[in-house]
This record gives structure tokens, C-alpha cells and sequence, in this order.
């Protein structure tokens, strides 16, 4: 263990291990195999890479991003690592030069997408060289339940049986239980040590906001609090990315659109900008950002709602990977529910599976409209207990009203009943009011007792009573009446008058307030802060390399906080070590030196 710890300090420049990292490569050294569950920017990457230095031979990593190995790999070779990549991106002459390293034992780590991996050519190749181990990264891309299957993924248990003696360890930031269960299954992993770490980013803060106007309110949120940063905005349809995109341009930013519609050039190139720039916001729809690697975002808006909770914690979870303050925010309103329950109807899916993610959007429904700790919220969903009050939310900085909504739901539900199960929410709330709308004439909802009950609330009230109605469970939009709403049986005892219900009063807009900060703490010499800026970037054109993979943000950070004045000091920042020392650290330190004098 000694030589790990050496390593880390010598070779990536941190002083202590996080928890489980030691254990794991204990485990892997030894000729275990492990499964290791750890939040995204946990450390998981240190967990193979430094025992497939220590062990003969080279570590096999198996993962899913072709568009991200270059800047692994590059990330690594920094570091003095002897690592590479094969994939569809290279010439037959460079595939030859690389396998001919792998043989002559001249690379400590090589990644190999999973497709790749299983032809019959690339097997034979392993089996002529010597391995240290198998990383299988995203490894939740096995199961067919989570949102990335691969099918190619399912064909790595031949791994198992064609090096019997070559330890695997398989690498994923999202599994709940089931996700879990498959991993282990299909991976034969039965007998690999498992390592569950924390859920939790204490780093992100959670923020949701009821959906008025919300390109306006994305653009007061991006000028206030993130105006040059770099940050993803989540949006449903391809049309809306490229015109929000356009807006955002419009407003002085540098955004992009990113969907799989775009032609491959053009999402590869702006991919390439956002990871390689440093003020890029990609407005995105779902199918970007898996395993998206960029230490630094800022941000992650979504315009419209994830369909599940862990959607959700996963693309949020792109934010703040450096650990240095992030934001998570949301708007959302009932409009996304009734879209999502018609895509939902629309999907070919069958009706165990429309039934689960029907469950999962309640559940996702229900977390907009709490009126407790989101955080708490979240790490409950994951089976995880957290303090009722994190201090780093919507909910937690600025508490919830609520109020006794009983008599409001009684009269809500009856409206529903009345007019038969099919009407949305808007008609229902001109009911209530006692509004004489066409609609209402046509169907002498005029005539009902229940007309015009509702006259003490606004309209906006009334919207809010059915959006938590239905997060609650006591109504759904039913997609085959149009979104309409029906009732529940949950709703019995409510409509009885055997139960009672509170209701989260709207906030209001509270858009002034600057609540998260800039990573940057407010007394740091922004003169200095940019003139260090400006050398990494010059340094990371030259090579061809994103920013951070010379130096991430932390470390630029501590150097303007500790101000190192010689080789010596530099050398205990975190993120240095021994030959990014020698490479940059008199560059940095003149830097550093010419600001002051
Ligand atoms: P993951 O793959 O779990 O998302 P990474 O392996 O990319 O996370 O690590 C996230 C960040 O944490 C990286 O910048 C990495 O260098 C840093 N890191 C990892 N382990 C340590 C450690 N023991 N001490 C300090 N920083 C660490
Ligand atoms: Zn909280």
C-alpha cells in the first residue's frame, strides 16, 4: 500500500486517499475483483489506474465514450502515465503502433471502446499480452432497466471466462438497487468485493422553480449568477434547444445547441468547444452529456422536467465535478407533466414498464412541489439518510409556506368528479370560478353545484391546488382523455373528509437574490486569477488539450491563495505533482511573480 500512496502523491499530486479508494486498490492489487458504486467526481478513476501501475502488465478500461477517451488519455500522459486509446478514430498505421506496444508491455493503461473490445481480433490481441486488470467504466450501461443500455456491454462477462486470472473491477455513479442487481448478474461479479459510497454532493446546490417565463427566467438566472461560466440547459425538444440556443446567443452568450438530430460534425465540434472553452453553456436534450467528464460546469438548468429522479440526480450531477460550487435549477410547471405522460402513452413500451415510469414521474413530480429538504429528499430515493436540513437548497434557505389545503382539495376533487374524469386544468379552474367560457356553455357545466364554488382563490391558486394534487397521487393527467384529469383511489379519504392535506404555498419569484456563488471566493486578486487563466489556456492550445487537463480550477485557486514562491511550495498544491512540477511550475510561478511586482 505504500507504493499506492507514493504514487498518488508523486505521480498525481494528492497527499491522503479518499474513502474507499485505498480499499479498492488494495482489493485489485491483491487479484480481487471489485464493484465500486460512487457518485460522479468521487474519485473513481484513481481506483484502477493506480493499481494498474502497480500490477505487471497493462490495465484494460472499458468505456462507452469514444468522444472522451482522447481527453483521458491526454489527461493521463500529463501525469507521465504511458496510456492510450483504440477506437474507430484511428488509422490502421497508429492501431498497429499501439497494439505493438500493448504486446511489448509499453503502455500502463488502454482504453478500448466495449465494441471493439469483443472482436474476435482485439481478444486475440489481449490474450498475447500481459493484463494488469479490466475496468469496465459506466457499468450501469449493462442494464437493461437504467437509461443507457448497450448491448455490447451484456457480451463483457466473456471476460470472465477468456482471463480467469485478470481482475475486474466495474465502475458506475448511478445503481439503485436493481441497476445493482444486474450488474452483478451480467457481469459475473458475484464474488467481487462491492463499494458503496455516498450519494451525496454536498457541493450542488438544488433549486426549483415554478415555470412562469422561463426563458426569462433562465436568462436572470444565468446573468446574475453564472454570466461567464461554462454550464448545461436541459431542454425536451430538439426545436426548443436551437431556440433557446439562439436566444441565449442573442443575449451576449456563448451557447450552443447539442441533439442527436445535429449532424455529427456539428456535434462533435461543439462538444469539442464546450470541453475545450471555458464559458460555453450547451443547450442540450437529454442525449448529451453521458459520462460527460468537464470538471468545471458551472451549472445544469433544465427548462422542462427529467422524467425520473434519477434522470434527474444524474444530469445535475454533471455540475461541480471539481467539487467547488455548483447549481442545480429548475423550472417547471404542469404543462411538462401533461408532455411527459403523452410521450410516455406514445412510447412502444409495455405496460409493466409504462407503469414503473409512470410511478417514477409521480415520484419526480412530488420532489418539485416538497416542501422539506431536497437534498434529504434525494438521498432518501437512493436509500440513503441524510440530516433533515442541508442548508444548501431551495427549501433549506428559504423555508416553505404551507397551508391547510383540505377544504381547497375537497372542492378541487369534486370538480373533477363532476365534470367527468376528462377535463384539464384550465377548464376546471374557470368551473371553480364561475366563469361562463364557451367550453363551459357547450357542456352546461354552468349547471353543475359545483359551479363558482371556488371564487375566494386566484387562478394561479387553483393551478398550484391541482399541480400538488396530482404530485401527491390523488389525480393523474390521463393521457389517453388529453391530459385530462381523473381521480384516484387515493384520493377517497381525502374527499371524505377522513384525512387532511398541506399545501406548499408558491414562493415568489425570488429571481434578485444571488443565492450560490461563483467558485471564486470574493477577496481572491482576479488580476492574478486571469493572467493564470490566460497561461493555462495558452498552454492547453499549444497542446491541443482542454484547460483543466493542465491544471483544474482548484489548483489555479490555491496557487492565487497560498501564492507559492518557490519550486518547493508549488510542488504542495493539490494536482501537482512530479512532472506536471517539472513541466509547468516555473511557468506558473513567473506568472505568478510578474503579477505582483
Ligand atoms: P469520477 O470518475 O468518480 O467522477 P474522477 O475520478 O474524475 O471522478 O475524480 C474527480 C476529481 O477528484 C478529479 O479531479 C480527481 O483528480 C480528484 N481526486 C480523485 N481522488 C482524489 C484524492 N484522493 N485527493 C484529491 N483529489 C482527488
Ligand atoms: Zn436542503
Amino acid at each position: 500500500m505504500q507504493q499506492a500512496l507514493s504514487i498518488l502523491q508523486d505521480t498525481f499530486g494528492y497527499p491522503s486517499f479518499r474513502s474507499p479508494q485505498g480499499e479498492v486498490i488494495d482489493t485489485l492489487v491483491n487479484g480481487g475483483d471489485a464493484l465500486l458504486l460512487m457518485s460522479t467526481g468521487g474519485g473513481k478513476s484513481l481506483c484502477y489506474q493506480i493499481p494498474a501501475m502497480i500490477r505487471p502488465g497493462c490495465g484494460i478500461v472499458i468505456s462507452p465514450l469514444i468522444a472522451l477517451m482522447h481527453d483521458q488519455v491526454a489527461a493521463l500522459r500529463q501525469l507521465g502515465i504511458k496510456a492510450n486509446f483504440l477506437n474507430s478514430t484511428l488509422s490502421s498505421d497508429e492501431i498497429e503502433r499501439i497494439e505493438t506496444d500493448l504486446r511489448l508491455g509499453n503502455l500502463d493503461l488502454l482504453y478500448i471502446a466495449p465494441e471493439r473490445l469483443i472482436q474476435s481480433r482485439t481478444l486475440e490481441l489481449l490474450k498475447t499480452a500481459s493484463l494488469s486488470l479490466f475496468a469496465i467504466d459506466e457499468a450501469h450501461c449493462v442494464s437493461q432497466w437504467g437509461h443507457d443500455f448497450r448491448v455490447d456491454y451484456l457480451a463483457l462477462n466473456l471476460l470472465h471466462e477468456a482471463f480467469p486470472s485478470v481482475p475486474r473491477i466495474a465502475l458506475t455513479a448511478t445503481a439503485d438497487a436493481r441497476t445493482r442487481q444486474e450488474i452483478i448478474e451480467n457481469l459475473a461479479l458475484k464474488n467481487a468485493k462491492a463499494f458503496v459510497v455516498g450519494f451525496d454532493r454536498p457541493n450542488i446546490q438544488y433549486r426549483i422553480t415554478l415555470k412562469t417565463n422561463p426563458r426569462n427566467q433562465l436568462l436572470q438566472f444565468l446573468k446574475k449568477e453564472h454570466p461567464s461560466d461554462a454550464g448545461i440547459v436541459y431542454c425536451l425538444s430538439r426545436k426548443k434547444t436551437e431556440d433557446t440556443a439562439a436566444f441565449l446567443q442573442e443575449q451576449g452568450f456563448n451557447a450552443l445547441a447539442y441533439h442527436a438530430g445535429l449532424p455529427t460534425e456539428i456535434r462533435a465540434e461543439n462538444q469539442r468547444r464546450f470541453l475545450s472553452e471555458e464559458d460555453v453553456i450547451i443547450v442540450a436534450t437529454i442525449a448529451f452529456g453521458m459520462g460527460i467528464d468537464k470538471p468545471d460546469v458551472r451549472f445544469v438548468a433544465h427548462l422542462d422536467l427529467p422524467k425520473t429522479i434519477e434522470a434527474y440526480y444524474q444530469e445535475t450531477g454533471r455540475a461541480g465535478r471539481d467539487g467547488n460550487p455548483a447549481t442545480a435549477w429548475m423550472v417547471y410547471g404542469f404543462q411538462d407533466v401533461t408532455k411527459l405522460r403523452q410521450m410516455l402513452d406514445g412510447t412502444q413500451g409495455d405496460e409493466q414498464y409504462k407503469r414503473v415510469e409512470q410511478i417514477k414521474l409521480n415520484a419526480m413530480l412530488g420532489f418539485c412541489e416538497l416542501t422539506t429538504c431536497r437534498r434529504e429528499a434525494l438521498l432518501a430515493y437512493f436509500d440513503e439518510s441524510a440530516p433533515e436540513h442541508c442548508g444548501n437548497c431551495d427549501t433549506c434557505l428559504y423555508p416553505v409556506e404551507t397551508w391547510d389545503g383540505t377544504e381547497a382539495a375537497q372542492k378541487a376533487l369534486s370538480v373533477i368528479y363532476r365534470t367527468g374524469q376528462r377535463f384539464g386544468v384550465s377548464h376546471l379552474v374557470d368551473v371553480l370560478l364561475g366563469k361562463s367560457s364557451d367550453k363551459v356553455l357547450q357542456f352546461d357545466h354552468d349547471q353543475l353545484p359545483v359551479f363558482g364554488i371556488g371564487q375566494e382563490r386566484s387562478t394561479q391558486s387553483w393551478q398550484s391546488v391541482f399541480r400538488q394534487l396530482v404530485a401527491a397521487g390523488h389525480a393523474v393527467a390521463d393521457p389517453e382523455r388529453f391530459g385530462g384529469l381523473a381521480l384516484t383511489e387515493k384520493c377517497r379519504p381525502l374527499l371524505k373528509g377522513q384525512s387532511r392535506i398541506q399545501f406548499r404555498k408558491d414562493p415568489v419569484q425570488r429571481n434578485n437574490k444571488r443565492l450560490s456563488k461563483t467558485p471564486l471566493p470574493d477577496d481572491i486578486d482576479v488580476g492574478i486569477w486571469e493572467a493564470l487563466r490566460a497561461h493555462r489556456r495558452a498552454l492547453a492550445e499549444s497542446q491541443g488539450v482542454p484547460p483543466y487537463v493542465i491544471f483544474n480550477d482548484r489548483t489555479l485557486q490555491t496557487m492565487v491563495e497560498e501564492m507559492p514562491d518557490s519550486l518547493d511550495a508549488f510542488s504542495q498544491l493539490p494536482g501537482v505533482g512530479a512532472r506536471k512540477l517539472e513541466k509547468y511550475g516555473k511557468g506558473f510561478l513567473q506568472v505568478l511573480h510578474q503579477t505582483q511586482s
